[in-house]
């Protein structure tokens, strides 16, 4: 209940809204920070893509609501992909945040925005009749919080507090074999390329197709379980910021995420990665596009240690060892159960990788009452009350059986179909095999 009166009189509830709008004003400003970004790149193939929007608006007008993007795209077989992913991810990942959220709940609705978007993007690029694919490492930073969605093998990793955590998954079919398995259930098969003798050489390939990676946005000509559905994950800072380098395989083919730092770590963003290029091109030749991004994130004000963050809303992937969170009870792996005795570290917020869609687009969502029940997840189309597939059709395959096939989400009948090739469902006609040549990574 409010309290009206003070120790020198009655306050006019105007001065008290006032008040109460300058501790918010207050909260948000101790998020507020400066990012310096360059990027700097060594073209071989000419598919490396780069977006960087660093003043894009959550409210369109607000200048209080910026937020930044930066994202790189590397293509295979041609560049259709990435530049169409560099032009459209975006924006589809945007349409598929409703409007009017406050900013948590808009830093909440990401996670679920990303996988919309991709999986969106990759239908729309597929239609179109390209085959070239790209992998895309997303990265958006809104205050001290950065959201990374990532397919492939562009990786974003950030130095903070002086220790290196990794934002985006790595979706090499050689480097996880979790993917490997995924891969083989829905339908397709993983192997080396067989040459004269059978002997097998090279990294590990999905085929049909011959794709090295298990996720990416395009390739119309691998099976569809090379899946466009990104691995998200989403991190606050302390107030003493960070700094994030992204790059694509070019340069991690040749460096490790320690010599990246270590090499640019004195110098400004620009220098930074024209070094970790150089070095890179320096440690193996100019044998693929070389592209990175390096952005320091500076808060204007420090924290101020004693003061707990506000308790979160959203929902939850698993703390993993890296990151060093107090928790009250070493059982406890619920954020409902956490609190934080010292908050000025890197805190995860969510982390998820699935790559069925039920478990990323679930009802358990925390902000699902403000979405339009009959609008489909994946390409927002608005859907009549008998159109719509629910998501937990077949939940089960994904461990979530308690979620009844009549609860929402919904998706549209194309959506769908898309659904089901991407688990497997719907097999496509193999159209080249292990001993014929690859088609590139
Ligand atoms: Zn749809």
């Amino acid at each position: 209940m409010l309290n009206l009166r003070s120790k020198s009189g009655p306050v006019p509830l105007g001065e008290l809204l006032k008040r109460e709008c300058v501790k918010g004003e207050r909260v948000r400003d101790r998020e507020k920070c400066e990012l310096v970004y360059g990027e700097w790149a060594q073209s071989k193939k000419g598919e490396d893509f780069t977006l960087i929007k660093p003043d894009c608006e959550r409210v369109p007008g607000d200048p209080l609501s910026t937020f930044s993007v930066y994202a790189i795209f590397d293509g295979h077989n041609g560049s259709q992909a990435a530049i169409y992913s560099k032009e459209n991810l975006l924006s589809n990942i945007l349409s598929a945040i409703p409007p009017n959220l406050s900013r948590d709940e808009w830093l909440g609705a990401l996670p679920r925005a990303l996988v919309s978007g991709f999986v969106k993007t990759d239908k729309d690029f597929l239609s179109q009749g390209h085959i070239s694919g790209t992998t895309v490492t997303f990265v958006i930073i809104d205050g001290l919080v950065i959201t990374v969605g990532s397919v492939g093998d562009s990786r974003a990793v950030l130095e903070a507090e002086g220790s290196l955590y990794y934002l985006s998954a790595d979706h090499r079919l050689d480097e996880n074999k979790e993917e490997v398995e995924r891969v083989t259930a829905s339908g397709g098969d993983v192997g080396r390329l067989n040459v004269v003798g059978s002997t097998q050489i090279g990294p590990l390939r999905c085929w049909p197709g011959g794709l090295c990676l298990s996720r990416s946005i395009g390739d119309r000509d691998v099976g569809e379980f090379i899946v466009p559905v990104p691995h998200v994950k989403q991190v606050k800072l302390s107030s003493t910021g960070g700094r994030l380098i992204l790059c694509s395989d070019g340069v991690w083919d040749a460096l490790t995420s320690e010599m990246a730092f270590n090499f640019s770590r004195p110098l400004p963003p620009e220098a930074a990665a024209n070094k970790v290029v150089k070095e890179a091109v320096h440690v193996k030749g100019l044998r693929d596009d070389t592209t990175c991004i390096v952005v320091d994130i500076i808060p204007l004000e420090k924290l101020t240690p004693t003061i707990p963050p506000p308790p979160k809303k959203q929902g939850i992937g698993v703390f993993k060892h890296m990151f060093k969170i107090k928790k009250t009870s070493e059982t406890s792996s619920s954020l409902h159960d956490v609190e934080y005795h010292e908050p000025d570290i890197v805190e995860e917020i969510y982390e998820e990788g699935s790559a069925c869609l039920a478990r990323r687009l679930q009802t358990e969502y925390p902000i699902r009452n403000i979405f339009k029940l009959f609008i489909c997840a994946i390409c927002q189309m608005e859907l009549k009350p008998t159109e719509g597939v629910s998501i937990q059709s077949e939940a089960s395959r994904c461990g979530s059986g308690k979620l009844r096939p009549w609860d929402g989400p919904f998706l549209c009948r194309e959506c769908q179909v898309k659904r089901e090739a991407m688990e497997g469902k719907r097999h496509r006609r193999g159209s080249s095999s292990r001993n014929s040549s690859s088609s590139g990574d």
